[in-house]
C-alpha cells in the first residue's frame, strides 16, 4: 500500500483529495491530518460511509501543523510514506498566524516526516495558490529575484519570514523589505512557492511540486460570495472535487523537472505572475 498523509484533510478541498485518493488508486492508504481530531473522525465516518471499503484504507491523524509539538507527535505514528499532501492553510489577517500555518508549517511537517518517505518514488505536494505569483509581481525587482532565487537556502527564508513578522503592522518598514503590500495570503504563499523550490534542491531524489487548486468554493473563500452576493458558479468558484485535481496529478501523475509550480489546469505556471488555467504553460528557467 503507498501510505499518503493528507493535511487539513477534516474538509474543504484536503478531505477532496482524500476522497480522490481512496477513489482513484486501490493501492493507497491514507492519513487524514486534522488538527481537531473529532473534526477530523467526523470527515473519515462520513467517507467510510459512503464507501464501507474505505473502512481499513483510511486513519485520523490528529495533526496541527502550527504546533511543533503536534506534528512530532503526529510523526511518531507514521512509519512509512510514500506521498506528503501538505494541504493544510488558512487566510487570516494576521501575518504570524498565516506565515506560520501556511509557510512554517510546510517545513515543519517536512521536516519530521521527509526521512518516513520513500526515497526512490516519495512525493510532496505543497497546496499553494495563485495568490503566491500574484503578490511576487508587486514586490521590488530585488525582492522578485529573492522569491525566484533557484539557489536560496532555507535559513534565508526563515530570516525573512522572521524579518518580516518583526516588522508586522509596520507598512513603511515592509516597503524597505521590497514588498509593496504585506498581504498575508499572498506573502505566505509566495513563501511556500519558493520553499518548495528549496525542498526540491535539497531532496532531489524525491519529486516536490507545489501547485493551485484554482478558485475552489470552500470555507475559505465562502467570504467573497458573503462581499458580493453573488453564487459560487456566478464568481467562476468550483467545487473541492475539481480542486484535488492538480493536486492529484502532482501526486501520481507523470512530472517533468521538480519545485515547480503548476496552475490548476496541471500546467507549469511562474512564481511571479499570474497564468490563468487553459493558457499556455510556462516553459521558463
Ligand atoms: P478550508 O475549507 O478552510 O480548509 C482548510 C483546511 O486547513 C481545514 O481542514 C483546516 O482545519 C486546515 N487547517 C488550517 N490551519 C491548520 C493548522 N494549523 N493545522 C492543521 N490544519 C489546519 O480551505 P480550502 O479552500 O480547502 O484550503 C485548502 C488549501 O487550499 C489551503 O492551503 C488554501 O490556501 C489552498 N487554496 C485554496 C483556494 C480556494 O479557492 N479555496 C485557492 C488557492 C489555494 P480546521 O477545519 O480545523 O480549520
Amino acid at each position: 500500500m503507498r501510505r499518503i498523509l493528507v493535511t487539513g484533510g477534516n474538509k474543504g478541498i484536503g478531505l477532496a483529495i482524500v476522497e480522490a485518493i481512496l477513489d482513484q488508486h486501490e493501492d493507497t492508504f491514507v492519513y487524514l491530518g486534522s488538527r481537531d481530531r473529532a473534526r477530523g473522525q467526523a470527515a473519515a465516518a462520513g467517507l467510510v460511509k459512503e464507501h464501507a471499503a474505505w473502512t481499513d484504507r483510511i486513519a485520523v491523524v490528529a495533526l496541527d501543523v502550527a504546533s511543533d509539538r503536534s506534528v512530532t507527535e503526529a510523526a511518531a505514528l507514521i512509519e512509512s510514506l510514500y506521498g506528503i499532501v501538505n494541504n493544510a492553510g488558512l487566510n487570516s489577517p494576521e501575518l504570524a498566524v498565516t506565515l506560520q500555518t501556511n509557510v512554517l508549517g510546510i517545513q515543519r511537517v517536512c521536516a519530521a516526516l521527509l526521512p518516513r518517505l520513500d526515497a526512490t518514488t516519495g512525493r510532496i505536494v505543497n497546496v499553494t495558490s495563485a495568490a503566491g505569483p500574484i503578490f511576487v509581481a508587486t514586490c521590488s525587482p530585488e525582492r522578485q529575484r529573492f522569491f525566484l532565487d533557484a539557489a536560496l537556502p532555507w535559513p534565508q527564508l526563515k530570516t525573512f519570514v522572521d524579518d518580516c513578522l518583526a516588522r508586522a503592522g509596520d507598512a513603511a518598514a515592509l516597503r524597505e523589505m521590497g514588498l509593496a503590500e504585506a498581504e498575508p495570503y499572498g506573502l505566505s504563499k509566495a513563501c511556500a512557492n519558493t520553499l518548495t523550490m528549496i525542498l526540491a534542491r535539497e531532496h532531489a531524489h524525491l519529486r516536490i511540486n507545489a501547485c493551485t487548486p484554482g478558485f475552489i468554493d470552500t470555507d475559505l473563500t465562502r467570504v467573497y460570495l458573503a462581499s458580493s452576493g453573488k453564487s459560487a458558479a456566478e464568481l467562476g468558484m468550483k467545487t473541492p472535487a475539481e480542486g484535488a485535481k492538480a493536486p492529484l496529478h502532482m501526486l501520481f501523475g507523470a512530472l517533468e523537472g521538480n519545485g515547480r509550480f503548476y496552475g490548476s489546469d496541471a500546467l507549469r505556471s511562474p512564481l511571479d505572475r499570474y497564468r490563468s488555467p487553459g493558457s499556455a504553460p510556462f516553459t521558463g528557467a
